[in-house]
């Protein structure tokens, strides 16, 4: 019998089989792949995780980056850089193994290549069976298997079609002949309801694009492809290696994250950023909140109570998702509009890029630039009519 058994071992699995064998937990880990596995994914991490981190990512660092290349449908390139860094790029295979290394080190029991295909709620303790036949039981269940994982669907009922579709490439850096340097590149315009992305690591460029899955409407290759033929650095490369995935973003009305002695960590719990996507701090976030209640209820009685912990992603996730969606219907539904005030007041990214760092919330800056658009609606109707003359 496991204090907890946690299923997959991404960002938020590692981190949860870390923090609770760290506290003296008797843990068990189960993932599908081996490590280091690749995962689709632009690697980019905003520098806030470092708050919420014991101890360096340093060595899974590739760059680290302090602003963006902004275009829309790839014309009319406009640098907002700043003089603080704003993330660090990883590759996924190096950064997720490092992190399930230290739940080792910690004395988190883990089995990889093992694909978990059924677990249950047996009301006094959980159960899980593997593919290869085996059944290990637990006191509690961490839901840590991602976008397509079964213990969101079966569990809870979770929607995978509420989420953003995309498509990624990893491209080798000496194929490309220019030096992105220390910036993200991002496109504006190229998709419904998302942007397109290149992010330098040390070997890689890693491209890909995203849009909310409804409005892509199945044409995810074709705005990839779109993307890739007019970008100019990218025009003419063989870009065939290519993968989708799907990403959770966080929707309103979800399920919550708990049920009796189970709970969702990271993207089984469709707890990734709705603007950005960004779902790789909140992986790490909501699975150290979520250790901390496991180890409190533990600790404290002989009742396991998880609710605590929907409590906590209720107070200090929730709100911010919702903040972060309100920018995305302003941003995604007028991203010509959008670009065209961009340009005219690249502060508003320079300020943005508190919000990535965590030293603002996503509503305190949802507040500020819905308010100066509102105080001066005649610069809103200029830049309407300057968004005319960018590309439709
Ligand atoms: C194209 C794309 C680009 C992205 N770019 C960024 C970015 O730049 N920055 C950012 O912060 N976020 C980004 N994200 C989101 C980020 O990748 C995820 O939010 C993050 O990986 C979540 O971590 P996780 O541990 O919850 O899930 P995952 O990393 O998906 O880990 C889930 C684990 O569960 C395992 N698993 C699945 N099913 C089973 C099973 N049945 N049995 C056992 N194991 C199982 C898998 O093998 C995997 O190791 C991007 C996502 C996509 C798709």
């Amino acid at each position: 019998m496991y204090d907890a058994i946690v299923v997959g071992l991404g960002p938020a699995g590692s981190t949860a089989a870390y923090t609770l064998a760290k506290a003296g937990l008797k843990v068990l880990g189960i993932d599908k792949a081996r490590f280091p596995r690749y995962k689709s994914c632009g690697g980019c991490i905003s520098t806030k995780i470092e708050r919420i981190l014991d101890f360096s990512i340093a060595d899974a660092i590739e760059q680290t980056v302090y602003g963006a290349t902004f275009t829309y449908k790839s014309e009319r390139a406009m640098d907002i850089v700043s003089g603080r860094a704003v993330g660090h790029n990883v590759m996924r295979n190096t950064f997720d193994t490092l992190l399930l290394a230290k739940a080792k080190e910690a004395g988190a029991e883990v089995v990889e290549g093992v694909r978990v295909t059924g677990a249950a709620d047996n009301g006094s303790s959980v159960s899980v069976t593997t593919a290869d036949g085996r059944s290990f039981t637990g006191r509690v269940l961490v839901g840590a298997d991602g976008a397509s994982g079964v213990i969101g669907r079966e569990l809870f009922g979770l929607n995978p079609k509420e989420a953003a579709v995309s498509i990624t490439a990893e491209v080798p850096y000496d194929r490309v002949k220019t030096d992105y340097g220390r910036k993200l590149f991002i496109d504006f315009g190229g998709i419904p309801y998302g942007y397109a992305w290149i992010f330098p690591k040390k070997e890689f460029l890693s491209v890909g694009i995203a849009g909310d899955a409804i409005k892509v409407g199945g044409r995810i290759k074709e705005y990839f492809n779109s993307f890739a033929g007019t970008h100019a650095a990218l025009k003419g490369l063989n870009l065939d290696e290519r993968i989708g995935w799907t990403v959770p973003i966080y929707y309103d009305g979800a399920a919550p994250s708990v049920k009796g002695r189970v709970l969702l960590i990271g993207d089984t719990g469709h707890l990734v950023d709705p603007f950005l996507g960004e779902g790789i701090f909140y992986a790490i976030r909501t699975a150290k909140a979520a250790a901390e209640a496991i180890i409190d209820t533990m600790m404290g009685s002989t009742k396991v109570d998880l609710a605590p912990y929907q409590a906590w992603l209720e107070k200090e996730i929730y709100p911010e998702f919702k903040a972060a969606g309100r920018l995305s219907d302003l941003v995604y539904n007028h991203p010509r509009l959008w670009y065209s005030i961009l340009e005219k007041d690249p502060d508003i990214m320079q300020r943005f890029y508190n919000v990535i760092r965590g030293e603002e919330d996503s509503d305190s800056f949802y507040n500020w630039v819905y308010g100066k658009i509102r105080s001066k609606p005649w610069k809103v109707i200029r830049r309407w009519i300057d968004s005319r003359f960018l590309p439709v």
